[in-house]
């Protein structure tokens, strides 16, 4: 492609809110055989809301959520300002918090009023050697629904199962079916719930689903993905979407999101809206087509 051409493109894409910071993402775009797309925060809203509650007998609704919140609120996760909105909603005093801990990819835990509380996925409650088949009825239900089922522990026991929903942005399924009209696979990468991901994906029509990745494994899902189909676009938001960003053939960054995702990224969409990844690949074919 000439210089010129990619200048123009590059206005071309500026006019309609997508920005390229690198020349040579204009020319790669159009031989994108495939997009994988992290999910929070960028299929979605990011802003997930605690939709369910259910307790283990013997557990009391307003302890435990006041217990949970409070040690979320220590967290910077979506998931843990839904539950902290929840227990505000509520009315709920948050109880002081000791020697709290996030562990990555997995959930948090800290110490409240004296006892141990641990909070997130089912892998996280199996690391501790808990057991959450008393819930797999609820979970499945919950999942099914396209909702992130998460659980609680309070002194080493099972207190309870919570699920949080985040609306998927109004914007989104358009932007897939453009996508698939332009020839491309669609994949989702996510550290949620498998069965979570895979109903929203179905909903989506997205191809294919890699769930329960942990941060560092977005850059091999993203490779796995490359060998697979050819040349790769990976849209992120997040902070630990910045590797996969790098690795990807050309990153696209939510305009939206984190700026370390931005930094990392080739493109930027500057609204949070993901009809700015069809649009670019379509840009880049024109842009290189009124070349030759
Ligand atoms: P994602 O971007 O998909 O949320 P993360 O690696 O941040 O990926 O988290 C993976 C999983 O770990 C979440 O889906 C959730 O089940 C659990 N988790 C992470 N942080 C928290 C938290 N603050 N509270 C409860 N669960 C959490
Ligand atoms: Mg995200």
């Amino acid at each position: 492609a000439t210089p010129t051409s990619i200048m123009v493109g590059t206005g071309r894409g500026a006019e309609m809110g997508v920005l390229f910071r690198k020349g040579e993402a204009l020319q790669l775009l159009r031989e994108a055989k495939v997009v994988a797309l992290d999910k929070t925060g960028t299929l979605t809203e990011g802003r997930p809301a605690l939709t369910d509650l259910e307790l283990v007998d013997g557990f009391d609704r307003t302890t435990v959520l006041a217990k949970i919140a409070a040690v979320e609120a220590k967290s910077e996760h979506p998931i843990a300002r839904a539950i902290v909105e929840a227990a505000e909603a509520e009315g709920l005093g948050l109880p002081a918090v000791a020697g709290f801990e996030s562990v990555t990819g997995f959930g948090v835990k800290a110490e409240v009023d004296g006892s141990r509380i641990e909070v997130g996925a089912d892998r996280y409650m199996t690391e501790l050697g808990l057991d959450v088949g008393a819930f797999a009825g609820t979970a499945t239900k919950l999942a099914d629904e396209g909702k992130s089922p998460l659980y609680a522990a309070i002194d080493g026991k099972l207190a309870a199962i919570i699920a949080v929903s985040d609306p998927i942005k109004d914007t989104t399924q358009e932007a897939i079916a453009a996508l698939h009209e332009l020839g491309l696979k669609v994949a989702m990468i996510t550290g949620d719930n498998r069965r979570t991901a895979h109903a929203i994906a179905r909903r989506l029509g997205i191809d294919e689903v890699v769930a329960e990745v942990l941060p560092e494994g977005k850059v091999d899902a993203v490779r796995r993905l490359k060998q697979q189909h050819g040349r790769l676009a990976f849209v992120g938001d997040g902070i630990n979407d910045a590797p996969a960003l790098a690795e990807a053939d050309v990153g696209i960054a939510i305009g939206t999101g984190t700026d370390v995702a931005i930094e990392a990224a080739d493109v930027v969409l500057m609204s949070g809206s993901l009809k700015g990844v069809p649009n670019a690949i379509a840009l880049s074919k024109a842009t290189i087509r009124n070349i030759r």
